[in-house]
């Protein structure tokens, strides 16, 4: 199993860079320290990953 963590900038929603991890640019760092600061910062909703989908748990025994 692989456990692939989808990295976005959590600014601007952009493919992050390693450099300025977890954001896209320093600029998006920034902002994101402006917003601390500020004290307004914001949590952004994000969808949840369908990691587990366990649906239906009904139990098919096929008798011969
Ligand atoms: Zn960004």
């Amino acid at each position: 199993m692989a456990t692939v963590a989808k990295a976005h900038c959590p600014v601007c929603n952009a493919q992050r860079v390693e450099k300025y991890r977890p954001f896209c640019s320093k600029r998006c760092a920034d902002i994101d320290l402006g917003r601390w600061f500020s004290g307004s910062y914001a949590i952004p909703t994000e969808e949840m990953p369908d990691e587990f989908d366990i649906g239906t748990e009904e139990l098919e025994e096929d008798g011969i």
